[in-house]
């Protein structure tokens, strides 16, 4: 069988120009000979709205010819790109997923996520979040004009770094997931696997939940390294892509 791809975290940024051409060359060579490519969010550093990015963009580009190719291209959002919309979706031929999803691989149920619903001690930041995904404050945000969106996008920037500065200390636990939280979500779902990235803490962590043995995936970020897991004949193996 072919492999099935999880990647997530390429915060691709026009800034990082190596790290859009890697993920477009990883997309061609890798993706193309996959069974099913899942994109588990913050593929972009930011996301405004489907209707500022031009069609043509590289990265949507690739992502059309991939699906056009005929291997499915799923996409959930992430905290950075929560404004995906159906517009992206039809530009690139992806299928957009919610937060959580559970899919079927071979007979097994695996729960996706992007990972910041699982940091619940950072309760601040999950008010953000709720605000943010409330479909009336998506309207009204996307009401804004193109010059006025990247201009609250960029205030948000920099109170969320001056945040960051700030609970440096504590940040560390803060961004890292709630261990309770994943249990009670993997629990709720019916699983015994989970994938998901946003903490950029790669690892596969083996526990139990009711005395059975259970699985956490971590996929890692695209800053330094691609990293991608490769699921394929029962076994999953999380990897790096060389640049
Ligand atoms: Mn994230």
């Amino acid at each position: 069988m072919k492999p099935t791809l999880f990647l997530s975290d390429m915060h691709l940024d026009p800034s990082r120009p190596d790290m859009i051409q890697l993920f477009i060359r990883f997309l061609m060579e890798h993706g193309s000979r996959a069974r099913e490519v899942y994109l588990l969010g913050d593929i972009f550093e930011a996301w405004i709205g489907d209707d500022a990015v031009p069609a043509d963009h590289p990265v949507l580009k690739a992502m059309r010819q991939l699906s056009d190719s005929g291997v499915p291209v799923f996409v959930m959002r992430g905290n950075r790109d929560f404004l995906l919309g159906d517009a992206f979706a039809e530009t690139t031929g992806a299928t957009l997923l919610d937060d959580p999803t559970a899919i079927e691989l071979d007979g097994e149920t695996v729960l996706l996520m992007h990972g910041d619903l699982l940091c619940t001690d950072d309760v601040e930041y999950q008010q953000f979040r709720a605000m943010v995904n409330d479909p009336r404050w998506q309207a009204g945000f996307l009401a804004k004009s193109i010059p006025e969106r990247l201009e609250l996008a960029k205030q948000a920037r920099s109170e969320s770094s001056s945040r960051n500065t700030q609970l440096a200390g504590e940040r560390q636990e803060i961004m890292d997931v709630t261990p309770q939280t994943v249990i009670d979500t993997m629990r709720a779902h019916g699983v015994r696997r989970l994938i998901h990235g946003h903490t950029h803490r790669p690892d596969i962590h083996h526990f139990e939940i009711d005395g059975e043995p259970a699985v956490r995936i971590v996929l890692g970020d695209w800053f330094d390294q691609g990293s991608v897991l490769v699921y394929q004949d029962g076994d999953y193996d999380l990897q790096t892509v060389d640049g």
